[in-house]
């Protein structure tokens, strides 16, 4: 059976360069990098050079990126960090209702632990963030605006640029979840204005467990891990040397196949939704119709009277894997808070598939991916309680 793999906003497999260039960290170059003789200062080489290739991505210093464990250590540390370090300043965070997890239930928890009021912003049905509402949420107290620069759901590239010039109008520090954004478009930290951005390698073809925050030079907060002298005193722990490694490769190849991967991933994304629209009936998509405006892999699609999930379980047995929107990471049936709030009316909410092409996908794997949606389309809207058989 071929198997086709149409997830990669959660995660990509690791290139082979990548993984090439990690192996030696292990085997021959495991020194510590806080160690002052030879092997210790060969892993501190890899660390340096990929700190350099990651500021590289995204037109930083590399004193201004600093590893951390994943993207969600980076995303928390920003919000617990500042909360701390501006605490005398104010309390008050503003965010958006379509946030990533790993931001939300942060802001959840300084909420209820530090006393923090946090300002969740809708969006409109596409997704996006309008600069005038976050200006209008802002008050005295505000110490921190994070918004998100690609939705992982649905794609939204929200205009960070805009955003972050009103925070900075009213001397706000701003944040941007980078994780999706990251190798799938340009980004320059100086010319969108943010004060820290937050990235993970497992998105790029990179390793697990891995991820990275840039903190703009001038930028004060306490650190996340207390102990060892590590990432310039800013986030203890020995570091681990082969997945930054991994990383910094990732992000090299990211930078200088960034116009190719942009093509490929908008050509294939392209050609599914075309054969989805043409062959199956009563389809939705949702997050921004002008495909320029949102992620070039991402495609979101309700599938009206079926279950996402189940199609999710169909698909998988006939080898092909994509994520429903339906439900959250847990597993549970839960409503995505992302569709609920771009108002995918309740019909059609539990019935969306998340597909994400990446660069191994080929045509002849969306060729095999529709056959196959079109068949479990069919098959479950044959069984359906809404549309019985033949039902419309
Ligand atoms: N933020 C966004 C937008 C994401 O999509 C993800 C992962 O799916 C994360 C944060 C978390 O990143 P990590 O898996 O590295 O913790």
């Amino acid at each position: 059976m071929r198997e086709v793999y149409l997830d990669y906003s959660a995660t990509t497999p690791a290139k082979e360069e990548v993984v090439r260039e990690m192996i030696p960290y292990y085997t021959k170059l495991y020194g510590n990098p806080s160690s002052l003789y030879g092997p210790g200062l060969e892993a501190k080489e890899g660390l340096t050079k990929a700190r350099q290739q990651l500021a590289d991505l995204i037109g930083a210093d590399p004193k201004e990126i600093i590893f951390t464990s994943c993207g969600t250590e980076a995303d928390n540390w920003v919000l617990e960090g500042i909360a701390d370090q501006l605490k005398k300043k104010g309390n008050h965070i503003i965010t958006t209702s379509i946030e990533h997890h790993a931001i939300l239930h942060t802001c959840m928890y300084l909420q209820k632990y530090h006393g923090m009021e946090v300002t969740y912003l809708d969006v409109d049905e596409e997704g996006f963030v309008s600069p005038e509402a976050l200006e209008a949420a802002i008050t005295d107290k505000t110490i921190l605006i994070s918004i998100m620069m690609v939705n992982n759901e649905i794609g939204t590239v929200e205009p960070i640029k805009e955003l972050a010039a009103v925070a900075k109008k009213h001397g706000i520090l701003f944040h941007t979840d980078a994780v999706q954004a990251l190798g799938n478009l340009p980004i320059d930290v100086k010319d969108l204005g943010v004060d820290l951005l937050s990235m993970s390698a497992h998105k790029i073809y990179g390793p697990k467990g891995i991820g990275a925050l840039y903190k703009r030079k001038g930028v004060n907060m306490p650190s996340f891990v207390h102990g060892g002298a590590q990432e310039n005193r800013k986030r203890a722990g020995t570091e681990n040397t082969a997945g930054i490694v991994g990383f910094g490769k990732a992000a090299e190849l990211a930078r200088v196949n960034l116009d190719d991967h942009i093509a490929h991933s908008r050509e294939l994304r392209q050609y599914l939704w075309d054969q989805i629209r043409d062959k199956i009936d009563h389809v939705r998509l949702n997050g921004p119709a002008d495909f320029d405006k949102r992620h070039p892999a991402n495609l979101n699609v309700s599938f009206s009277y079926i279950e996402g999930e189940s199609i999710l379980l169909l698909l998988d047995a006939a080898g092909v894997s994509v994520s429903t929107g339906s439900a959250c990471s847990s597993g549970s049936l839960d409503i995505s808070h992302v569709l609920s709030s771009i108002k995918v009316p309740m019909e059609v909410i539990n019935g969306t598939v998340r597909f994400t092409v990446g660069d191994f996908t080929s045509k002849e794997d969306i060729d095999y991916a529709v056959e196959a949606l079109v068949k479990v389309v069919d098959t479950l809207r044959r069984v359906s309680p809404v549309t019985g058989k033949e039902g419309w």
